[in-house]
């Protein structure tokens, strides 16, 4: 782990490549508690990484330097880009509250897990019970 955790994309690229292996083990994780989802699609607000249609629920993963998440390494890395990233994390959360708006009133469950949570078994679980619940 390096002192001063850098993003890995400069600002206006894709904060993640798409299918690392956390998001992947997420996947598997949800789909063996029995969870069936479709991935990325184009139509809903904010375009989640998850979707369960039959549960009409979405799931978000964010990285936590872009989205301005509270734990250690995103403080940290906020610390070291002082203010140069700052607008951009605050248009991307103001986006995430208007894309969660929009999709809470057209009736969808909105879940959001940080990049720092995806290999946190017990924070996955506790998604996956309240994806059931539904
Ligand atoms: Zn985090």
């Amino acid at each position: 782990m390096p002192d001063h955790p850098l993003p890995a994309a400069p600002p206006g690229s894709p904060a993640r490549s798409g299918d690392p292996a956390p998001e992947r083990a997420l996947r598997r994780r949800l789909h063996a508690r029995g969870l069936r989802f479709a991935l990325r699609p184009r139509a809903l607000p904010g375009r989640p990484e998850l979707v369960l249609p039959a549960r009409r629920a979405v799931v978000f993963v964010h990285g936590c330097f872009w989205h301005g998440h509270g734990c250690a390494p995103a403080r940290a890395a906020a610390r070291f880009n002082a203010g140069a990233w700052a607008q951009k994390i605050a248009a991307n959360r103001a986006q995430f509250e208007l894309d969660c708006d929009a999709l809470r009133a057209a009736g969808w469950q909105v879940e959001r897990v940080w990049e720092c949570q995806l290999d946190d078994a017990s924070a996955i679980e506790r998604l996956a019970a309240r994806l059931l619940r539904r």
